[in-house]
């Protein structure tokens, strides 16, 4: 596997300094590990929750989309094991009260221990026993801050998904196999946060439980498998820094049956890193809900008279950590032929690049502005365009390489003649030359790949 170059602190700068993103309550120091999408970053982040959106629900049939509450009754939770099991071992410094987690290999010694030294102060035996730290924010409902009106942050959607499983099926009157799809904010109070926007603790998730009949569940997962794969390849991350990790036996959660993520390689000491998982949760979930809640939540099926707790398929795929894959994967820096300075690319999908178009008058004169700004406002209702005239026009055509907008229209001096202008490539940078009533046509061919 070829070792790729850590791009990740270029693109941090990169994203502030275009609006992309930008820190959280940055004015005030920051927030640990949570970011804010600025008017580049939302506009990327919504066409690829859109791009989901259309493969996963709008596209089939078979699948149905659902937006549940954040907050839901603490007993979900209970249900779904969070309570007791989404938690990571932590330990506590007495002396300068940082925690780490009891496996961080910076901690010398075993913590609790006279001997255990903390990492960050350097003192030793004021480590405390390991302790087990819940990664759910916890916070009160309705006036009374007591343990009777404690409530949960989600730290997924897809329990949402099973407390309406029936509801869902009920109204739709789909039959099994079918899904259920969401997308929508999780919290995760995360011990080692970072990268950037690569585990943060506040995030989305795209998620798609389908429901199926139990001993058809494999053929679904490796079905499930091929298509998220395919659809990872179709938003253009390049195809060898893709690749599929099977869980194996310890990794596997105790109710998963099988798991495998999509990994992107980010480069760097990340490297490999998941940024979906596809997993057969058999009918562990549902089953739950129906000790929990006392409700059954099985499904009759006419043709064969059965009735049954389906199995589930999930697919979990993070927009966050998905957008930073296609930053990591696009940008590069490159020589340009007879220039002396070079340029800095990013290499987005034209369908999901946040600006489609730069327009550009060539000079201020001679009626170019003019003519450039009525082509802007033109194509503005029909897709994202950013009229500039100010500089040089390498200066920007460099500024929207920057940003990834995949062609810049420019208006020349044979335009106003010819009722004609030229469309810049970003990456082959070949300029065609477009007449004025057919540029929407043109570009709208090459955005909707
Ligand atoms: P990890 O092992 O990296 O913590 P996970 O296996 O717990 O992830 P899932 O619960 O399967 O993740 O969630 C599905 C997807 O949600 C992940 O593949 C990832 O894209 C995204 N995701 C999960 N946790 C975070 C986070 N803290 N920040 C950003 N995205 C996240």
């Amino acid at each position: 596997m070829p070792n790729r170059p850590d791009v990740m602190d270029k693109l941090v700068s990169l994203c502030k300094r275009r609006g992309y993103i930008f820190q959280s309550s940055e004015i005030y120091g920051g927030t640990g590990s949570v970011w804010d999408y600025g008017p580049l970053g939302v506009e990327l982040k919504r066409n690829l929750q859109e791009r989901w959106w259309n493969e996963m629900v709008r596209s089939r049939e078979n699948v149905e989309g659902l937006d549940s509450a954040i907050l839901m009754h603490p007993r979900v939770w209970e249900a779904s094991g969070h309570v007791s099991g989404f938690v990571d071992p932590m330990v506590d410094c007495r002396n300068c009260k940082k925690r780490f987690r009891a496996d961080d290999p910076k901690i010398k010694g075993v913590p609790g221990t006279p001997d255990a030294q903390c990492p960050a102060c350097g003192m030793k035996g004021t480590l405390g026993e390991p302790r087990q730290f819940n990664l759910m924010f916890k916070t009160f409902m309705g006036p009374v801050e007591d343990s009777a009106s404690i409530i949960y942050l989600r730290p997924e959607t897809a329990q949402g998904t099973y407390v309406n499983f029936l509801n869902v099926q009920q109204s739709t009157r789909q039959k099994i196999p079918f899904g259920i799809a969401q997308i929508g904010k999780a919290f995760r109070n995360e011990i080692t946060p970072g990268n950037f926007i690569f585990r943060t603790r506040e995030f989305e998730q795209m998620e798609m439980q389908f429901f199926v009949e139990p001993g058809t569940d494999m053929e679904w997962f490796e079905y499930w498998k091929a298509e998220r794969m395919r659809w990872h390849k179709g938003l253009g991350l390049a195809e060898d820094r893709l690749q599929f990790h099977q869980h194996g036996e310890t990794e596997l959660a105790h109710y998963a049956r099988a798991a495998f993520d999509v990994q992107f390689d980010f480069g760097g000491s990340l490297g490999f890193q998941e940024i979906e998982g596809i997993h057969n949760r058999g009918d562990f979930d549902l089953s739950q809900h129906q000790k929990f809640s006392g409700k059954k939540l099985e499904y009759f099926d006419q043709g064969s008279n059965k009735r049954f707790v389906p199995f589930v398929v999930e697919t979990a795929v993070g927009p966050n950590r998905t957008l930073l894959a296609l930053l990591v994967n696009g940008y590069r820096e490159e020589a340009v032929e007879g220039e002396e300075e070079g340029r800095v690319v990013l290499g987005l999908n034209p369908a999901l690049a946040p600006i489609k178009a730069g327009v550009f008058p060539l000079v201020k004169k001679d009626g170019m502005p003019e003519m450039a700004r009525k082509i802007a406002d033109d194509l503005r209702p029909h897709f994202p365009v950013f009229y500039d005239d100010s500089g040089a026009i390498g200066r920007r055509y460099r500024r929207q390489d920057e940003v990834g907008t995949p062609f810049c229209i420019t208006v020349d001096g044979e335009s106003a003649g010819g009722n004609s202008v030229t469309v810049r490539d970003r990456d082959t940078l070949k300029q065609d030359r477009v007449a004025v009533g057919s540029v929407r046509d043109y570009i709208d061919q090459r955005i909707s790949g």
